[in-house]
C-alpha cells in the first residue's frame, strides 16, 4: 500500500475500529440479558412497570406478577445475592448481576448474602399481606435496576420472538420483545448499560 492510499484509508480504519470497540448507543438501548421468570409456570402480570417521572415522583418501580402465598420465588438471572432480609417490614432479596440487579418482594428469603445463585434457582417464598401490592390478593413485585434507574424488568423475559445480536468483545446478547402490546418506557430502557 502506497503512503498516499494509506493516508487516504486512515480516516476509514480509525472508524471501523471505533465501531467495533464502542457500544452503539441506539443499539445498545434495546439489549437486553435474557432471564427467567421469578414464578413457574409463568404469571400473569397484575400491575406493569410505570416508571415515576422523577427520582422521588409515585410510580411503580417494578412489576406485579400474581403469585401464591409461598409460592418459590426465583433468581431472574445468574449473580450474587446481595440482600436478603427485611426492610420496613417487608421481605426483600436483591441479587446483583454486575451491571444490573433485580429485587423480589415480598419474600421470606431461603438465601443469605453472598450467595451465588443460578437463573431458576429458588431465592425464598412469596410472602402473603398488607405488604404485597396487590393485597388482599397475593404477587410478586419485580424489580430491575441499573444503578439508580429502575428498568422493565418484563424486558428480561419477552414472550416475543427473540433474536440473537453479536456484540463487541465477543459477547452475544439477546434482544428480548416485550409482550403483545406492551410498550416498555423508552427512556429508562435507554439507561441500560450492558457492557460484555
Ligand atoms: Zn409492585
Amino acid at each position: 500500500m502506497t503512503p498516499t492510499r494509506y493516508r487516504r484509508l486512515a480516516p476509514l480504519l480509525l472508524a471501523l475500529l471505533l465501531l467495533v470497540t464502542c457500544p452503539l448507543p441506539g443499539s445498545a438501548a434495546e439489549q437486553v440479558p435474557v432471564g427467567t421468570w421469578p414464578l413457574r409456570p409463568q404469571p400473569a402480570v397484575a400491575h406493569l412497570f410505570a416508571p415515576p417521572p422523577t427520582p422521588y415522583a409515585a410510580g411503580h418501580r417494578g412489576v406485579d406478577l400474581a403469585a401464591a402465598a409461598g409460592q418459590p420465588v426465583r433468581a431472574a438471572l445468574p449473580g450474587t445475592v446481595t440482600f436478603a432480609g427485611s426492610i420496613a417490614g417487608r421481605g426483600v432479596v436483591v441479587v446483583d448481576h454486575g451491571d444490573t440487579r433485580t429485587t423480589y418482594e415480598p419474600v421470606d428469603a431461603s438465601v443469605r448474602s453472598g450467595a451465588e445463585v443460578d437463573a431458576g434457582d429458588p431465592v425464598g417464598r412469596v410472602r402473603p399481606g398488607p405488604a404485597s401490592h396487590c393485597f388482599p390478593a397475593t404477587c410478586l413485585h419485580w424489580g430491575w435496576i441499573a444503578g439508580q434507574t429502575y428498568l422493565d424488568p418484563l424486558l428480561l423475559v419477552g414472550a416475543g420472538p427473540v433474536r440473537l445480536l453479536p456484540l463487541v468483545a465477543g459477547a452475544s446478547l439477546v434482544v428480548a420483545t416485550a409482550p403483545p402490546g406492551y410498550r416498555p418506557n423508552p427512556s429508562a430502557a435507554f439507561q441500560v448499560s450492558l457492557s460484555p
